[in-house]
């Protein structure tokens, strides 16, 4: 579209072996980096509450071969990777690589489960604390909020709806910068009725993740101009980014 290039190919909710995601994070950078296509993507994984009974659940499964949730002690080394792995994927790449984490509540009663995406996070966060808490803190840190599929998933195996920010949105939507409109196939549409702004990311957990929703951003390849983009949610687009026909 002439006079509105260059769009930079973006995606904001990426996970890794940090968390319950398949590759390592310097996997992850390679995967993306190798398409040539991606300009900007944030690492994202999960900090889950102490008691997550599906982590639980998880470990036992796994003989607590996998990892499922960041933990205090660890956060600052998963930042420091986070840096390095950055520094490589500028050099190798162009790709601009942000921190972030996904602060996921699981609660027995669905209609309290929230789970929101912090990047450009300094400090750990927890997942023990009321949501407008978690998105104070990441106020706090200068950081920028997710709302992350904010309405019910019916494509998954198991439903887990995460439905509690937008049902409580008139109190917490001066408090989130931006809501999943796309999460990796789905469409969360009802986020449309209210004019908020949108994003769309693949949630990545495993390779064929990559083809998913994205976002499109017309900004410079940086931080605080990414941040700046996101916020206004002006020369934004959301783009399926697909290999072969999905079956
Ligand atoms: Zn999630
Ligand atoms: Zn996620």
């Amino acid at each position: 579209m002439p006079g509105y290039e260059p769009f930079l190919l973006c995606d904001f909710h990426v996970h890794t072996s940090w968390s319950d995601g398949r590759l390592s994070l310097r996997e992850t950078v390679d995967l993306y980096g190798a398409t040539g296509c991606f300009d900007v993507i944030a690492i994202t994984d999960h900090i889950l509450m102490e008691r997550d009974l599906l982590a639980r659940a998880g470990r036992l499964a796994t003989l607590g071969r996998r990892r499922f949730s960041l933990t205090r002690e660890g956060f600052p080394a998963y930042l420091a990777e986070i840096e390095a792995e950055a520094a490589r994927a500028r050099r190798e790449y162009g790709m601009l690589v942000i921190p972030g984490a996904e602060i996921t509540q699981n609660h027995l009663r669905g209609r309290f489960n929230s789970h929101i995406i912090g990047l450009g996070l300094k400090e750990w966060i927890s997942a023990d604390q009321r949501a407008d808490d978690i998105l104070r803190d990441i106020r706090r840190q200068d950081g920028l909020s997710i709302a992350c599929h904010p309405h019910h998933r019916t494509t998954r195996r198991i439903e887990i709806s995460t439905c509690y920010l937008w049902d409580h949105r008139k109190e917490l939507a001066p408090l989130v910068d931006v809501w999943e409109a796309a999460n990796r196939d789905d469409l969360f549409s009802v986020t449309s009725l209210k004019h908020y702004p949108y994003v769309a990311n693949s949630d990545f957990h495993r390779g064929k993740h990559l083809y998913s929703w994205k976002t499109l951003l017309r900004c410079d390849k940086s931080w605080p101009a990414v941040k700046a983009a996101l916020r206004a949610n002006v020369d934004v687009a959301l783009m399926l980014f697909r290999k072969d026909r999905w079956a």
